[in-house]
C-alpha cells in the first residue's frame, strides 16, 4: 500500500490563534466582566457601577472614577500583553495589582465589540476610543466624562458560536454567577462603592447590587447579606507564626445558610476572590458535624506574603498555589474545631428549626 503524504505543518491564522486563546481567559460573562472590575480596582477606584443590558447578553459596561488612561496609552491598551503593571519577571513575586497580564482587554476585543471612554486629571475633556478584534484602535473622538473609565462590550461570544449559544441557553447561570462574584469583591473592597444595575425590555432599569463603600469587611457583610445574617455568624481569625493570617466569618454552629453547598462562601487571596476547594469541604466537613441540616456561610481572607503564593495558574487567575498549604489547612481545622466541637455547639443545633 502507498503510504498517506505527510501533511504539511502551516501556522494557524493570527486572527484565529488569537481568538482561541481569549476564549482561555474570557471564559463566560462572570470572567468577563470580572477582568473590567479588577482593572477599575487596579485603577483606584472608589465607585465602580456595572451596568449590564438583558442581563449582559446585549452589552455590559463598567464605569469608574479611577486614573484614566492618558492618551499616549490609546493606541496600546488593547493590544495583547501590553499592560501598566507588570515589566519584568521578578516583579511577578511582588505584585499587589489584580490584572498583570496584559490581556483581559485584547481578549475582549477578541469576543465582542469594545468602547473606551476615558479622562485623566491631566485632560479637560474625555476621549471616546473604538478598538477592532484585533485590539487594534479604529476610531477616537471626544466627549465630555469625569475623570475615569468606562468600558462598554456589546455582543461577547457573538463570533464564538457555540459558546455564544451556550451563553444564551444559560444566561440564568451565567448571570447568577455574575451576581455570585459582583457580591465577592463588595465584601472585600474596603472604600469602594459598587453597584449592578441589569436593564431589560423596554428600558426597565433594575438595582441588583449597591454597597456604600463601608471600611471593614463586617460593615461590607451587612451590606451585602443584611445585619440579621451577619448576627449568625461567628468571627475567625488565625495567625501563624509565620505571620500568615486568616480573619474572616463563619456560621455559628446552629444557623447555617444555604441549602446548596458553597452558596454563601468566599475565599479571598491578599483581597484577590479565589476558588479554594480544599477550604471550602474543610470547613463544610466540621460543620456537618454541628448541623447535619444546612451548610455554613464562610468568608476568609487569607494574608499572606506575595512569595508564598502564585496566582498565575491558570488563564482566569481564579486558581492559586500556595506553598506550604498543608500547614495552613491544619491551623485552619484547629480554629474551626474549637467553634464546632464545644458543647454550645451541639446546643445551638437543637434550636435549629
Ligand atoms: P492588565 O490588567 O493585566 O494590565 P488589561 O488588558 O486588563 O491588562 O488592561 C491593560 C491596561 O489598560 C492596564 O494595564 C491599564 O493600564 C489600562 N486599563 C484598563 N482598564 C483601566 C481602567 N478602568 N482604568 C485605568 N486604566 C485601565
Ligand atoms: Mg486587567
Amino acid at each position: 500500500v502507498e503510504a498517506e503524504r505527510s501533511p504539511v505543518i502551516r501556522p494557524i491564522n493570527k486572527g484565529v490563534v488569537h481568538r482561541i486563546c481569549a476564549g482561555q481567559v474570557i471564559l463566560d460573562l462572570s470572567s468577563a466582566v470580572k477582568e473590567l472590575v479588577e482593572n477599575s480596582l487596579d485603577a483606584g477606584s472608589t465607585s465602580i457601577e456595572i451596568a449590564l443590558k438583558e442581563y449582559g447578553m446585549d452589552s455590559f459596561q463598567v464605569i469608574d472614577n479611577g486614573s484614566g488612561i492618558s492618551p499616549q496609552n490609546f493606541k496600546v491598551l488593547a493590544l495583547k500583553h501590553h499592560t501598566s503593571k507588570l515589566l519584568d519577571f521578578p516583579d511577578l513575586q511582588l505584585l499587589t495589582t489584580f490584572g498583570f497580564r496584559g490581556e483581559a482587554l485584547s481578549s475582549l476585543c477578541a469576543l465582542g465589540e469594545v468602547t473606551v471612554e476615558t479622562r485623566t486629571l491631566d485632560e479637560v475633556v474625555a476621549t471616546h476610543l473604538t478598538y477592532d478584534h484585533k485590539g487594534i484602535m479604529t476610531a477616537e473622538r471626544k466627549t465630555a466624562r469625569q475623570v475615569g473609565t468606562t468600558i462598554t462590550v456589546k455582543k461577547l461570544f457573538s463570533n464564538l458560536p457555540v459558546r455564544s449559544k451556550e451563553f444564551r441557553r444559560n444566561i440564568r447561570k451565567e448571570y447568577a454567577k455574575l451576581i455570585s462574584l459582583l457580591n465577592a469583591y463588595a465584601l472585600i473592597a474596603k472604600g469602594v462603592r459598587i453597584v449592578c444595575t441589569n436593564t431589560t425590555g423596554k428600558n426597565v432599569r433594575s438595582v441588583v447590587l449597591k454597597t456604600q463603600g463601608n471600611g471593614s469587611l463586617k460593615e461590607n457583610i451587612i451590606t451585602v447579606f443584611g445585619s440579621s445574617t451577619f448576627s449568625c455568624l461567628e468571627p475567625l481569625t488565625l495567625s501563624m507564626s509565620d505571620g500568615r493570617m486568616v480573619e474572616g466569618f463563619v456560621s455559628k454552629p446552629g444557623y447555617g445558610s444555604g441549602r446548596n453547598i458553597g452558596d454563601r462562601q468566599f475565599f479571598f487571596v491578599n483581597g484577590r476572590p479565589v476558588d479554594m476547594p480544599k477550604v471550602g469541604k474543610l470547613v463544610n466537613e466540621l460543620y456537618r458535624g454541628a448541623n447535619s441540616k444546612q451548610y455554613p456561610i464562610a468568608i476568609m481572607n487569607f494574608s499572606v506574603p506575595t512569595r508564598a503564593y502564585d496566582v498565575n495558574v491558570t488563564p482566569d487567575k481564579r486558581k492559586i498555589f500556595f506553598s506550604d498549604e498543608s500547614s495552613i489547612l491544619q491551623s485552619l481545622r484547629e480554629s474551626l474545631e474549637k467553634i464546632y466541637s464545644s458543647d454550645e455547639a451541639s446546643y445551638s443545633v437543637n434550636k435549629v428549626d
